[in-house]
């Protein structure tokens, strides 16, 4: 079987053109060929050796994954991608391009952790028909490469949110090894603080994300400070309560200093009333925090329907009196949504991606 050269730490590519009989400095030859010139074949490598070029060709590879079909959203702002896995599973990514008053024009990339999803929670399709499978790292960072390829001219992903299909804490050892690919000046050179690992509140995952040198940004899916409620709606809270998880936040944040997006979708009339809004704020007030407001991206799948902006107003409003800073997010027009969730569909064939048509919220 051929070596994926792509998602390999620079010490086993390393260890891979050594085993082909090449000095070490190859592999860093090779890193700039796959990372900065995105390029995918060997013969296409110039300054590498004839040798070593037909050697590569035989035992190695540039990836294992396929797009196999992509969609734009309102305006082309966002564009969602079906990708096809060996054994015959699918995932998505989806880019989108928001403007940042400081940086200007970013692309941010929305990328999946699993197949599937065992978390369960009612609001999200793609948790519907459970975990198929974890994805590896090389696989996590293989869709930010195949986007990269599509991008016009100098085009380069500015932030990568793990947001797509699966829970990442789940997946905990390859979702890191997949941070640190991206953070790498050498490859994609994404800096930290513009990578973002979202969790439907996994306890022990956000304690360990605190002790790691690693300074990318937390988001929690909240969605209810009620912890009856939250039962209902994220099966989670059954193994991690919501007292737990707020301790954890805490002290994820007393270890970091670093501030804590909560991610809180909007279904009318179950948790979008003033009162549940109060329970918030009594709940996350002094923390360092800021909550995305979310209106609900309903499925067929889930009764709940989405919150008109008029109740997401007074409840912002109400989280405001608590000196909770909160925002509420606007719809990009696409299938899928910010939070963890909204993306979500385990796919059986190609023919089932959803149309890039209606409501995605923005994100930073
Ligand atoms: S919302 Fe996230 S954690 Fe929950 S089932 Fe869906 S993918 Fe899994």
């Amino acid at each position: 079987m051929k070596k994926n050269l792509l998602g390999l730490s620079h010490e086993e590519l390393v260890e891979f053109v050594l085993e082909l009989g090449e000095k070490p400095f190859r592999a860093s030859q090779l890193e700039k060929w796959i990372y900065k010139k995105l390029e995918s074949d060997f013969s296409a490598m110039t300054d590498l050796g004839a040798g070593f070029r037909t050697a590569l060709e035989e035992k190695a590879q540039i990836g294992n994954m396929e797009i196999v079909k992509e969609k734009s959203g309102r305006g082309g702002l966002t564009r969602k991608y079906l990708f096809s896995l060996p054994g015959g599973d699918y995932i998505e990514s989806v880019l989108m391009r928001f403007f940042d008053p400081e940086e200007g024009d970013r692309l941010t990339l929305c990328l999946s952790t699993q197949v599937g999803c065992a978390m369960s929670c009612a609001f999200c399709a793609s948790g519907m028909n459970g975990l198929s499978r974890n994805l590896s790292s090389a696989e996590m960072v293989e869709q930010a490469w195949h986007i990269s390829r599509r991008l016009a001219g100098d085009e380069r992903i500015g932030n990568i949110v793990f947001m797509g299909i699966g829970e990442p804490f789940a997946n905990y050892n390859e979702t890191l090894a997949a941070c640190r690919i991206f953070q790498d000046p050498a490859r994609f050179g994404i800096g930290a603080r513009h990578i973002t690992i979202s969790t439907c509140g996994i306890v022990p995952g956000i304690k360990r994300l605190a002790g790691e040198n690693l300074q990318v940004r937390l988001a929690v899916s909240l969605h209810t400070a009620n912890e009856k409620l939250r039962k209902e709606l994220m099966p989670v809270s059954r193994s991690f309560p919501l007292d737990e998880l707020l301790e954890a936040c805490k002290y994820y944040q007393e270890k970091t200093g670093r501030r804590i997006t909560f991610e809180y979708i909007l279904i009318r009339e179950v948790n979008d009333n003033a009162a549940d809004a109060r329970e918030l704020g009594r709940a996350i007030s002094g923390m360092n925090a800021m909550v995305n407001l979310i209106p609900l991206n309903p499925v067929d799948e889930f009764a709940g329907k989405r919150s008109p902006l008029t109740r997401i107003k007074i409840f912002k409003e109400a989280l405001d009196e608590f000196g909770v800073k909160s925002v509420i997010r606007k719809e990009r027009g696409l299938n899928i949504d910010a939070a963890c969730g909204q993306l979500r569909k385990t796919h059986k064939s190609p023919d089932e991606m959803g149309d890039a048509g209606t409501g995605l919220n923005e994100i930073n």
